[in-house]
């Protein structure tokens, strides 16, 4: 029964924001000084998480807290401009409420945040706010300005010293948890919460339950709350900055909490949890010694029908098309050639012929020459044609990858793994399309469970990162 609601619950998550209905203001674009890639901020977020990952009692991915809390993150971080940083939620056994967020991705919640949130928007809220923090660049921001100068950098160090940034991702393990990439300015603080609201808001969630949270935890003075205001200093007023924004957006139904919540409220209220103290002494143990950002997705089913391990590895290699190039998991096997149509999968991703798992690419002719739109859905006709039980879920949304401007639709189908009640699982589909020089389209359908899909999603997203055509 349990098993039931969680997956209704994944999937009113995942659906959720295809259906939403957005904000009328665009979130506002990353600005300010920044000598960092992308690429390296993933990078750096790698390697510090694997140092996190060391230095912290984080929950297995396999906690069901964890896997809650990785839903709910992927739900918020669908409301981004897509293609975005390849998120990734886990959970800390710490008693402090906190949440921090490293440069390109990795996002953690500790337990106390949990324990001390009343609903699922609180808790949101938080994670919102993070995301933000990693979508606006602000810890890559602050540390250029830290850096730079010491470095020799002048302002236009990113421009004439191209790898400037190069050499500070080189360093990036190096920067050590707690320094230059975690203490926000104030005016970073007021960017995170007007971001953050406007996530919330698009996902459905009350942005007015994070104010609540901040001036719940104002109350608590010195005590638990006091971890979250030194790494996110309060730039002043905080909760009714949150307030008056919330009144300008249109009136919408909110989602306020779930019983998944109080479910796994209760659960994080009987884990063991320990002090800053505690851990900055190293005295906990490992759950799990490999827990890390290059396991994430890589979790047991709960049934046994479902398939062992299709859990990416987080190295990637390089595959060369004739038309395109990309990256993926290296753990996972490349099906074809230069020439062919090609799908990469986990080992244990194709069942009965079908891919249950990973990720087809293939070129489409469309009948005549005509815009993406048109054409990608010629494409989606053709692909129903063979395969009837695909639905299209919302609209085709624009997305540019590399500079390729293309569609990105959602589609729901029958996957070929079946469930323990012996039916088709429910399967999730990301179509993303794009123009091809000579007028065909080349085009990457992305598969999975849809149970499963929120886990791989970070993967798919990083693969599509890696898409270059030729
Ligand atoms: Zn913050």
């Amino acid at each position: 029964m349990r098993q039931t609601a969680r997956t209704i619950l994944a999937i009113l998550l995942i659906s959720s924001p295809a259906w939403a209905q957005k904000a009328n203001v665009p979130l506002p674009k990353p600005s300010g000084f920044n000598i960092f890639s992308v690429d390296q901020e993933v990078q750096i977020g790698r390697q510090n998480a694997a140092q996190v990952g060391k230095q912290y009692p984080v929950l297995p991915d396999s906690s069901p807290i964890t896997q809650y809390v990785q839903r709910l993150g992927h739900s918020l971080t669908e409301q981004l401009p897509q293609p975005t940083y390849p998120f990734q939620f886990h959970v800390i056994r710490e008693k402090d409420i906190n949440a921090f967020a490293l440069p390109g991705g990795p996002v953690y919640v500790n337990l106390g945040t949990i324990q001390a949130c009343s609903n699922e928007a609180q808790l949101a809220g938080v994670m919102a706010h993070e995301i933000s923090h990693v979508y606006m660049r602000h810890s890559t921001n602050e540390a250029t300005k830290k850096l730079a100068p010491e470095l020799g950098l002048g302002i236009f160090g990113s421009i004439f010293g191209g790898t400037a940034g190069g050499q500070l991702a080189q360093l990036g393990g190096q920067f050590v948890l707690g320094s230059a990439f975690l203490k926000y300015s104030r005016d970073a603080e007021s960017q995170a919460d007007h971001v953050g609201a406007q996530i919330m808001y698009d996902a459905g969630y009350d942005p007015f339950q994070l104010a609540l949270f901040f001036a719940k935890l104002d109350e608590e003075g010195g005590s638990r709350g006091s971890q979250f205001f030194s790494d996110h200093p309060n730039p002043g007023n905080r909760s009714e900055a949150i307030r008056t924004e919330v009144q300008q957006f249109p009136p919408k139904q909110f989602v306020t909490d779930t019983p998944e919540f109080d479910h796994i409220h209760q659960l994080a209220m009987q884990e063991k949890t320990y002090t800053a103290q505690q851990i900055a002494n190293g005295q906990f143990s490992h759950e799990e010694p490999e827990a890390g950002p290059n396991t994430n997705g890589d979790r047991d089913r709960e049934g046994p029908q479902g398939p062992p391990s299709l859990g990416p590895s987080g190295n990637f290699r390089s595959f060369e098309h004739n038309a395109y190039r990309i990256t993926y998991p290296e753990n996972w096997q490349i099906h074809g050639d230069a020439d062919s149509a090609v799908t990469i999968a986990p080992r244990d991703g194709i069942a009965n012929d079908a891919v249950a798992v990973g990720a087809i690419i293939n070129n489409f002719q469309p009948e005549h020459s005509t815009d993406i739109g048109t054409a990608t859905q010629q494409l989606i006709a053709s692909l129903q044609q063979s395969n009837p039980a695909l639905k299209q879920m919302g609209n085709a949304e624009d997305v540019t990858v590399n500079k390729v401007h293309g569609k990105s639709v959602d589609m729901i189908g029958k996957s070929p793994l079946t469930g323990s009640d012996g039916q088709p699982e429910r399967e999730r589909d990301w179509l993303v399309a794009l123009p091809a020089q000579d007028g065909s389209v080349i085009y990457v359908i992305f598969i999975a469970p849809d149970q499963d899909f929120m886990n791989l999603r970070p993967t798919f997203e990083q693969m599509l990162r890696t898409l270059h055509l030729k």
